[in-house]
Formats: structure tokens, sequence, C-alpha cells
């Protein structure tokens, strides 16, 4: 499809971006889609070309560039790499939103995608429903039976559906957690909006582990969905919206960090500025990863225990939107050497996709298991207890791999680590996931 001369406005500025890519190459080998492919349309470079040509009017917007757009995971390893300060992440978005404008992805898939992001997932009451009813089709073991029964990518969905966790997990927050022993700040912790129902347990240890590290924490409760996942599927509208929301809802917190666990969100939230313009810039630069903040602060340690066990061997895999997105690598290596009893281990590939990216795993299937094959060979390589990773779509996608390749490695959040040793300090019972 060809855009209209006067709708090439917006274009303009993507076109510019392009013009910082010098055609080096050197981000080649770090792109997933390139390492499996060898095809230069599907490497940064060759994308940042199709970016370029399109927004410069040379070529049309068609199938195929719209493919190439989406067969990108995402991942922003290219922009580690890149000497040149290639912005990929910010063009992908808007060149995924000028393919959704060009109505290119059509479908069952694609009218899943709509429904989930705009009228489930920013809907906590919603979403919750949603979610009981999963976890009625688990006890029921209908789970077993759908994966017979429904059509292709429903049944592919459903084969990918994690385990709902039980309610003791899934309890809300309260709304204020107060600080342990000398008060060294007042945080907001932002909660997500898949994260209470899946990973609540991580968002109850994150409060308790900050608590205990001298932070008073706020939940905010009119925060929301960050809208990472709307802005990665080309709804800009949608995600400047959610933005405008928690701006708002964060501003009145009044605090000192906005402190996520997630790192998709975390990368997310922190374009904000980029978003909404100065509307955003206090959210975006409030934003701290909860292991940047407390490495930065100086972490109260957990004390060693009695008796001794040997190491739990912990190998840290960076989540792309953590090193790539925040440039945050080794706050959570750090704190991870400072739990008594743990010792750090690496694997070869620890920054690279692990092919979670979202919905990407049902949309892309082969390459989403071609990029977690190779990053469980390399897992595999070290044969860890366990594998700590600090965003919830990269644990379930290493768990989903973690049980395909046999390995016998728990996967955790770095913060849950953590509050397990803090518990053992206490005597109280480990809640471990
Ligand atoms: S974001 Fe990841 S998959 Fe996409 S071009 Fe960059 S390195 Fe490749
Ligand atoms: S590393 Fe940067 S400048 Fe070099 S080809 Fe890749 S995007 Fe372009």
């Amino acid at each position: 499809m060809d855009v209209d001369p006067a709708e090439r406005g917006p274009l303009r500025e993507l076109s510019t971006r392009t013009l910082d890519c010098v055609h080096c190459g050197l981000c080649l080998p770090v792109c997933p889609t390139y390492r499996e492919s060898g095809r230069e349309q599907s490497s940064p470079r060759g994308r940042v070309y199709l970016m370029r040509a399109f927004a410069e009017g040379r070529i049309p917007l068609g199938p195929g560039v719209a493919e190439e757009m989406y067969l990108c995971l995402g991942c922003r390893a290219c922009e580690t790499a890149c000497p040149s300060g290639v912005r990929y992440g910010s063009m992908l978005e808007a060149m995924r939103t000028e393919v959704e404008k060009a109505g290119l992805r059509r479908g069952l898939a694609k009218r899943i995608e709509t429904f989930a992001l705009r009228a489930l997932v920013p809907h906590p009451r919603r979403l919750r429903r949603a979610i009981d009813a999963l976890a009625i089709v688990e006890r029921l073991r209908l789970d077993r039976l759908s994966t017979r029964v429904l059509p292709g990518p429903l049944r592919e969905l459903a084969a990918l559906a994690p385990r709902v966790p039980p309610l003791r997990d899934r309890r809300p927050l309260p709304g204020f957690v107060r600080a342990q022993g000398t008060r060294r700040g007042r945080v907001a912790l932002f909660v997500g909006c898949v994260m209470p129902e899946l990973f609540g347990r991580v968002n109850h240890a994150t409060a308790r582990v900050l608590a205990r590290n001298g932070f008073d924490v706020v939940v905010p409760p009119d925060q929301g969905c960050c809208g990472a996942l709307h802005a990665h599927a080309g709804d800009a509208e949608f995600a400047q919206h959610l933005a405008r929301r928690n701006a708002a809802a964060i501003g009145r917190a009044q605090v000192d960090a906005l402190v996520v666990n997630s790192a998709g969100c975390g990368a997310a939230l922190r374009e904000a500025g980029e978003w909404l313009g100065e509307e955003g810039a206090a959210l975006a630069v409030s934003v701290r990863d909860v292991c940047e903040l407390l490495d930065a602060a100086g972490l109260r340690a957990p004390a060693a225990q009695g008796g001794a066990k040997p190491p739990l061997r912990v190998c840290y895999d960076d989540p792309c939107h953590l090193v790539h997105g925040q440039r945050v690598a080794e706050a959570p290596r750090r704190l991870l050497r400072r739990i008594p009893g743990v010792e750090l281990v690496a694997h070869e590939d620890p920054t690279s996709c692990c092919g979670a990216a979202g919905i990407y795993a049902l949309t892309h299937r082969a390459m989403a298991s071609a990029v977690l094959e190779r990053k469980m060979a390399s897992l595999a390589a070290v044969d860890p207890d366990v594998v700590a990773s600090g965003n919830p779509g990269c644990i379930l996608q290493l768990r989903t791999g973690v049980a395909r390749s046999g390995l016998r490695a728990r996967v955790a959040h770095p913060i849950e680590l953590l509050d397990e040793a803090y518990a053992a300090e206490e005597g109280l019972p480990s809640k471990r996931s």
C-alpha cells in the first residue's frame, strides 16, 4: 500500500532517524532473526533500510515489509551494539504504527490481539475474571481437552497459557507498606496489569524487600497497564492514553521514585517523555528498576544462616528490556552475589532474546522456538539450580524452555531469591514459586 504524500509528514522524523545508520553491520551478529535466517532484510540494518525506503516514498508499505517489522522481536540488542546511536526501538514502534494504519494485519490472531490489548489487559476486573476462568479450566483439566478440540490459533494460544497461581498469590497488595529500620525514601511500586494475577508473588516480594531496605512503599490505586504491549503492536494512541493515566497517578503519589519489577514495563514507562512530551517527562525520569534502586541505595544484605550447605548455583539471564532497553546489567548480578549461599554462574549468551516478546511465540512460533532453543542450549551447558530473570514474559518463556529441554532449574525473579533469603534470616518458611 502506498501512502498519500499529505500523510508523509509524520514519516519525516522516521526518515531523519534512519540517517543515523551508517550501514556498518556491527548489529548483525547480535540480532536473533538474522542469526536464525541469515537474511539481510531480517537484520537491523536491513529493516532500517526498509524503514527509510518507505519513509522516503521509494517503496510501498506491503505485506513483505509489514512481515519483516513483525518478525523482529523488538529486543533492541541492535541498539546496544550500534556505535552510531540508532534508536531502533522507537523507530520500530513508529513503523508498526504505519503497518496498523494501513490495515496490513488481519485475521483471527489480530482480532484476538486487539481484543486482549484494548478490552482485557487495561481493565483489572475483566482481566481477573478471565484469569479466574482460566483457573477453572485448569482445575477441571479442560486445558488438556482444549489442545485437541480448538481451531489452530486458539489451540496454540491455549497451549501457551500459563498456570494460574493460587489465590493467596493473587491477593491485592496493601496501599502502603512501612519502611523497616532507618527510612531511606518513599517509593511507588508499579504493579502492572498481568503481574498481580500471574506474578503477584513477585509484587508482594518486591514490596517486602523494599520495606526491609528502608523504603516506604506506596501502591497508587489509580495506576494501570504501562502500554508496552500496545506500543509494540503499533497502537501508539492507546499506549499514550495509558501513559497519561500513569503520569497523573504517579504524580499524585509524590514519591522519590517509581519502582518497577518488570523489565518490559520499566522500558515503556521510561518512554513516557517521548510519547507525551512534557506531560510524561516527570514519570519517565522517576522510573527505577527494583534491582537498580536497591543496588544504588546499598542493599542491606541478608545474613548468612548457620550450617554448611552446597551453594545454590544461580544463572542470571538478562531481560532484553532491562539490559538493552534500560541499560541495567550489573545491578541484578551484584544483588544476587550478596545472597548468602548463592554462587552466581554465567552462561555464554545472557543478553540475547529468549523469544518471549509479548505474543511473538504465538504469531511466530518457528522463530520463537529457534531463538529459545539457542538460549536453552547455552543454559544447559551450565546446568544451574536457578535461572534468574526480571521480566514476567521472560520467566514464562524460560520455564517453557526448561520444561522442553528437561533441565532441572527453577526459574525465578531475582527479588524472589532476595525475599526468600530475608525470610530465612527470620526463620520464616520460604515462599518459593
Ligand atoms: S530488535 Fe532484536 S530482532 Fe529486531 S532487529 Fe534489533 S536485534 Fe534484531
Ligand atoms: S550497528 Fe547501527 S549503524 Fe551499524 S548497521 Fe546496525 S543500526 Fe546501522
